[in-house]
């Protein structure tokens, strides 16, 4: 029998852990042509999390856990989670039921029989959710799909299924800034896409703050292209033709009509105005060189503490 993983990667999700497993299982029972694994990644929570994971691989064989020795982040997770499936089909999911796992049977069902090498989900509508991260998010799906050559669907979810094949692929992708919804579309192959609307969470609350968000935005653009790098290039051409063209104006008209010395306050706006420019044109070369700063350093993307293994 063909084997299915899901990862989900879990960050203070006691409330919602449970309600999760139960829909799950419920799922696993209709789909009784396909073995089930559950591993589940606890990204160093501070709640209940773990144990209630200890208590589940001892109740249920099926379910695995990867426990970190602190907080990497969701992406670290599910670059873990992809690393230790062993499954045919892996699939990445959200502990607190916003992606929905009835909608695995029809996922499946477009990789078996239609020949896709994965099925990605969007969403079509953002209802509950706040509207600074609506509003926010928006602004970087249309940002990053006018200077990225990798397609980012605009709210995409990172719920997706993929062949063992598509899982490899991304594995081969390791680099340490990771930016899964990118990486997904980078490494190719046939993807559907399923759109459905909002779900709001079972339980507690969103554990990503905005900040974090914003980061994570940039993070996204860094990784998947170099445009801004131009931009400041083209900024600081911009600069010169404009300096160049004072200077002439300025010489034409000191020898025409004498120089009376007068306009520092333009000066002062301009001084201001230009080192605001490079300044911020050395921030976008510092974030990159920043970033290959930490790829160069090979660290690990995250650190195990406890596996299902080590209770067993
Ligand atoms: N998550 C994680 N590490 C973190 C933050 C979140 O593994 O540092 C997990 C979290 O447990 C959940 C998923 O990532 O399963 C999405 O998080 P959340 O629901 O808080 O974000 P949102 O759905 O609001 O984007
Ligand atoms: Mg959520």
């Amino acid at each position: 029998m063909e084997k299915l993983s899901l990862i989900v990667p879990c960050y203070n999700e006691e409330q919602s852990l449970p309600k999760f497993y139960e829909e799950v299982n419920r799922l696993s029972k209709e789909m009784d042509n396909i073995e089930f694994e559950l591993l589940f990644i606890n990204d160093g929570s501070k709640d209940g999390t773990l144990n209630i994971l200890r208590d589940l691989s001892k109740q249920d064989k099926r379910v695995r856990y990867i426990s970190f020795s602190r907080n990497f982040f969701k992406e670290a997770g599910i670059y873990a989670g992809l690393k230790n499936c062993t499954g045919d089909y892996a699939a990445v999911m959200d502990a607190d039921l916003q992606d929905p796992p009835s909608l695995l049977p029809e996922m499946l069902g477009y990789i078996k029989n239609e020949g896709y090498d994965s099925v990605a989900t969007r969403r079509v509508t953002r209802k509950g959710e706040g509207k600074l991260r609506s509003l926010g998010a928006k602004a970087f799906y249309r940002i990053i799909n006018r200077i990225s050559d990798t397609e980012i669907v605009t709210g995409a979810r990172d719920y997706r299924l993929m062949t063992r094949q598509m899982v490899n692929a991304v594995l081969e992708v390791s680099e340490y800034n990771r930016f899964s919804k990118g990486i997904f579309g980078w490494v190719g192959f046939k993807t559907k896409w399923l759109d459905y609307k909002n779900v709001e969470r079972v339980a507690g609350t969103s554990n990503i703050k905005f900040s974090k968000l914003i980061v994570y935005a940039i993070e996204g653009i860094v990784s998947f292209s170099t445009a801004p790098l131009i931009f400041s290039a083209i900024l600081g051409m911009l600069f010169c033709l404009i300096a160049f063209i004072m200077i002439i104006v300025i010489v034409i008209k000191t020898v025409a009509f004498g120089d009376p010395t007068s306009g520092w306050p333009s000066l002062a706006c301009i001084v201001f105005l230009v080192s605001g420019v490079q300044l911020f044109s050395i921030g976008i070369i510092g974030e990159y060189l920043a970033k290959t700063y930490l790829e160069t350093k090979k660290r690990p993307i995250y650190i195990v503490k406890e596996t299902e293994k080590d209770i067993k």
